[in-house]
């Protein structure tokens, strides 16, 4: 039997309000669309924590044996500083003040967020496709909008006519708003304003004087409104109806709402069957925010050089303490938290390293009740994943599975107990949800150990060959010996070649 059906998932749904049955529109297969980030500076940690969440999403959907297409763009074009379609667009706004290139600026944040998406292990999508690749879909969406009756066209530029919208679809599905309060609490719009009414949003702009990012269109040369590209490409590679769409909480409004729109103003599907948002990061209490100066950057985390961090802290327990609450909740940095979450991570990984030193299960009189509460445990962890992918559940009850373990190192009698099948199922079960699903890596691998043990008596060697050529036997003997009496045997071979053992 497939894993997903003996873990079936439960999402909380922002689009419904509900926490529903996740099935997915094609049995065994799950298409999930993610907003990525808009590529105009450094990926602070907010981003990090949203794109963790989903990269938990991903890799327990495919652990399930779901076979996953995860879409997650980059924004290269059409992001703007202003909220209301206004302002500079915040790519071009950065080249201006480096002096680069547009695509300079994108290619370097791009980079800069692959980086930290590795450094925390958050694995690739399936497909990372830009805006700016994608023009010619987005064109051919707005025609279709413009077609059914949704968009108009003003001097070079196309907005969506949310009112016309809500007369067939209600605006605001999404984020619970209301369209006719909204509309009476805006301001009337003062006569230079393109939009019919404020709540109407970009398409397509039109290019003024200068500008650096343009693309011919049916309007003239312009570029595309920021919201449009995630329907587009969204539809592209997911198809009118797909499985998940997902993004930070912030996004819910209007970014998602008016995805929505757009899809279902071009072809009357709305796009994705659940929506997930995910929570901030807030410092101390704090919401983090480059304007209050508690925004860390990933690199200032590493190293702890930044006013509010006693220290730095290594990669994975930055993931593991992200991963101790439930990406729907609110995660409060603190250097005691973060502190807690260390030696939690360092805990659970011990552990991992123990099984391996672990003496022979099975070897007693077999005790079913312990066996079962063994496999009992790790299959909670699953169960805690599968209840709205709830990784804070799912640590406690894999901390529950590696307290045994440490019982079983401590008391092989005990161990001797559990029937040795049980044990193996539980075991590749507990390992899979800590490297597959959760994603956590051994920091203090005994591999590198080796690695660079390895590599150190490699050099001395080296020397020691030198040593001779020179006719040093005083200082070839020498290393010789210093290197036996700490357990490493050189042996002399043919032509002054050397090799050796390790006690
Ligand atoms: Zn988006």
């Amino acid at each position: 039997m497939s894993l997903y059906k003996q873990y079936p998932i439960n999402v909380q749904n922002t689009l419904t309000s509900q926490k529903e049955l996740f099935t997915p529109l094609s049995e065994g297969k799950v298409g999930m669309y993610v907003c990525g980030p808009t590529v105009y500076s450094d990926v602070h940690l907010g981003n990090v924590r949203t794109f963790l969440s989903f990269d938990i999403v991903f890799r327990y959907l495919t652990f399930l044996g779901y076979k996953v297409r995860y879409v997650r763009n980059i924004t290269d074009v059409g992001h703007l500083v202003g909220d209301a379609d206004e302002g500079e667009d915040k790519i071009a706004k950065k080249a201006r003040l480096d002096q680069l290139e547009p695509m300079e600026v994108v290619q370097k944040y791009t980079n800069g967020f692959h980086d930290v998406m590795q450094l925390f292990n958050i694995l690739p999508p399936s497909i990372e496709p830009t805006a700016t690749g994608h023009i010619v879909e987005q064109i051919a969406f707005i025609q279709q909008i413009i077609e059914n009756g949704y968009g108009y066209e003003v001097d070079g530029s196309v907005y969506f006519d949310v009112k016309k919208y809500n007369e067939d679809h209600p605006y605001g599905e999404l984020s619970g708003r209301n369209v006719e309060e909204m509309i009476s609490n805006t301001r009337e719009l003062a006569g230079q304003d393109q939009k019919k009414n404020s709540l109407d949003f970009a398409l397509w702009k039109k290019a003024e004087g200068g500008h650096l990012m343009k693309w011919p269109s049916p309007w003239g040369e312009g570029f595309p409104g920021w919201h449009l590209e995630c329907s587009a490409m969204s539809t592209k590679y997911l198809g009118q109806d797909f499985d998940i769409h997902g993004g930070g909480m912030d996004l819910k409004f209007p970014h998602h709402e008016a995805e929505i729109a757009q899809n279902k103003g071009c072809n009357n599907h709305g796009g994705a069957k659940y929506w997930i948002h995910g929570n901030m990061l807030t410092v101390n209490g704090r919401k983090m925010a480059k304007s209050e100066g508690n925004g860390f950057t990933p690199e200032e985390l590493l190293t702890g050089n930044h006013k509010l961090l006693e220290r730095g802290y290594s990669a994975m327990t930055v993931r593991f303490f992200m991963l101790m609450s439930h990406y729907a909740s609110t995660l409060d940095f603190s250097n005691e938290a973060l502190q807690a979450a260390e030696k939690g991570y360092k805990r659970l990984m011990a552990s991992v390293s123990l099984i391996d030193k672990l003496a022979e299960p099975g070897t007693g009189a077999i005790d079913k009740a312990k066996s079962d509460a063994l496999k009992g445990g790790v299959e909670k962890a699953m169960m805690d994943l599968s209840d709205d992918f709830n990784t804070a559940k799912a640590i406690a009850s894999l901390f529950d599975v590696s307290s045994k373990i440490n019982i079983f190192y401590q008391n092989p009698s005990e161990l001797a107990q559990i029937d040795k099948t049980t044990f193996e199922e539980a075991i590749e079960l507990f390992k899979g949800i800590i490297s597959e699903v959760l994603g956590l890596q051994n920091e203090n691998d005994d591999a590198q150990d080796g690695k660079v043990l390895k590599g150190v008596i490699e050099v001395l060697i080296e020397l020691r060959k030198q040593a001779k050529f020179a006719k040093n036997y005083e200082l070839s003997d020498k290393i010789r010996d210093d290197l036996k009496a700490v357990g490493v045997q050189i042996k002399d071979e043919k032509g002054g070649e050397m090799s050796f053992t390790i006690d």
